[in-house]
């Protein structure tokens, strides 16, 4: 059986082959943590943008976009809590020399228990079939109790750490759950430091005047510092969002697992403003629309779980992550957090400015509560691309590699192919991919045979085909090929847009 790794491997190398993802710098033998995306990926990044942005603020009246700059005054980020706050705790392995965070090899630690839970439950389903009362499997299985302890254990004692700042206790939780480094086998382990994770530079020509400035971890403080343009020019009124899609940069400790973790990555972030007291309504409400937005998609629900946040960040009242069954296993793919006024109350604080919103209904000004959702696009990529891979025997004993990418995500929509490259095809072909190219973007294919051409159009996950042959000549008919079921159909090439606008219809996710 493929290991979780296999899958990412053959994932990995998939994604570089078609032109979705490529190593930054790659002649020079790449940059550690940076990627670049190719002629296919860029088309489906763009694609999820779009989708995120028309979910957000298409469809919510309250809820506006801005293009933040990633440069912003530095005491931004004092006040924010970054430059003394935004710290990883990492520790090395001191026989292998490698480097890890503390936190992540506690929670995979956690995450092997949890494993042993779901593998006894995963036992009693099999065992007992219908009969199987999972809830009460749950709740008085002695194993599953004692694992379950275990984990609130250890979740307990990794949180008093981390609230009292005590590295020492971290280094000592690590050493009682003798936890090994994978590399080396060894718990050689050095003492927990804290590593900030902003990078900085220079702005100003003159080295003497030049100032420290920081590439932007997060795309929030943009949001905040803008708020009152936004609302103001606007005229928007709480409960209202402001969102936006842009490039954020960390120095991450440990930056494998592809584009899972990178140290310039994009995020989609909304920061939602509301009256003191109504957050936890909105947090609600907002974690229940981001499930709907990932699902919607049509990846198996199974992939995504909640989890709420053991360590509350200091901005936070709540908070949680919605997971993703990546090939490597649960991961944070989008964070939600109830951010309180701590963001609006600092940068009122260290710029002396009023960022009180006055409530026309309440008659009353306050500074507004804020609840964030921020998903990181490369996670979303990762996710679909990996949930699209699948590797299938056909009827005939040939094989396939598909992206059953969700087709409005897909790069291209429609490929236009000729059956031979005589006989007037061509110019046919031609005529029509010429009418479809203003509304879908369309490849035009007419190297190798057609089984050959599919392989190759299902391999980048181009969800229809569209054959020219002698027929059409005759007729105007064209076959259309669904990649998923491989069924050809024949339609008049003057039904190809209308057909193609209703299996494209964003109406039928959002709606
Ligand atoms: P993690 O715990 O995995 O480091 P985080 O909790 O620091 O993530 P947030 O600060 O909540 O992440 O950022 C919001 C979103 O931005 C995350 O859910 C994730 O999708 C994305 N993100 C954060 N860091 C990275 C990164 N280094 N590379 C790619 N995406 C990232």
């Amino acid at each position: 059986m493929a290991t979780n790794e296999d899958n990412l491997k053959k994932i990995i190398s998939h994604a570089k082959e078609y032109g979705y993802v490529f190593q930054s710098s790659e002649i020079y033998d790449g940059l550690s943590a940076v990627y670049d995306y190719g002629q296919m990926g860029s088309e489906l990044k763009k694609n999820i943008k779009d989708y995120w942005w028309k979910a957000m603020v298409n469809m919510h009246e309250n809820i506006v976009g801005i293009d933040s700059a990633i440069f912003m005054h530095p005491t931004i980020w004092k006040a924010s809590g970054h430059v003394d706050a935004f710290n990883d705790p990492l520790i090395d392995n001191k026989d292998s020399k490698k480097r890890y965070r503390a936190d992540v090899l506690i929670e995979e630690h956690i995450e092997k228990i949890r494993l042993k839970i779901e593998k006894d439950v995963a036992k009693g389903i099999e065992r007992f079939g219908a009969a199987f009362d999972e809830q009460q499997f749950r709740t008085t299985n002695p194993n599953v109790l004692r694992n379950q302890v275990k984990i609130d254990e250890i979740n307990a004692r990794f949180k008093e750490c981390m609230n009292s700042e005590d590295l020492a206790g971290v280094k000592t939780l690590i050493e009682d759950l003798e936890i090994a480094c994978p590399l080396s086998g060894s718990k050689n382990w050095t003492d927990v430091k804290q590593f900030n994770l902003m990078f900085s530079t220079e702005i100003g020509s003159v080295a003497d005047t030049a100032n420290t400035i920081y590439l932007r971890p997060e795309t929030a403080q943009g949001i905040f510092v803008n708020y009152l343009n936004v609302q103001k020019t606007g005229r928007m009124k709480i409960p209202f969002g402001i969102a936006q899609i842009g490039k954020a940069f960390r120095n991450e400790i440990v930056a494998r697992q592809f584009i899972f973790r990178m140290r310039e990555f994009e995020q989609m972030e909304m920061q939602f403003f509301v009256r003191p007291g109504e957050e936890m309504k909105w947090y609600e409400y907002w974690k229940e629309q981001r499930l709907k937005w990932h699902t919607a998609l049509g990846i198996d629900k199974k992939h995504y779980r909640f989890h709420d946040h053991v360590k509350l960040a200091h901005y936070a009242n709540a908070a949680c992550d919605i997971e993703f069954d990546f090939p490597m296993g649960f991961k944070e793919l989008e964070g939600i957090h109830s951010r309180t006024d701590f963001d609006l109350k600092q940068h009122e604080k260290f710029s002396g400015k009023k960022l009180h919103y006055f409530d026309p209904e309440l008659n009353e000004s306050y500074v507004p509560y804020v609840v964030e959702t921020s998903v990181g696009l490369d996670r979303t990529f990762l996710a679909i691309l990996s949930s699209s891979y699948k590797e299938e025997t056909l009827e005939d004993g040939s094989e396939r590699v598909v992206l059953k990418l969700p087709a409005i995500l897909a790069p291209i929509k429609v490929a236009i192919m000729p059956l031979t490259r005589k006989d007037g095809l061509p110019e046919k072909a031609r005529e029509i991919l010429d009418n479809l190219k203003y509304n879908f973007n369309c490849q035009y294919d007419e190297k190798d045979s057609p089984g050959k051409r599919y392989r190759r159009q299902d391999a980048i996950g181009t969800p229809f085909c569209i054959t020219i042959d002698h027929q059409t000549l005759e007729d105007n008919t064209v076959t259309i090929r669904d990649r998923d079921t491989m069924l050809q159909q024949r339609i008049n090439s003057t039904e190809i847009t209308a057909l193609l606008n209703e299996k494209l219809d964003v109406r039928k996710l959002l709606g």
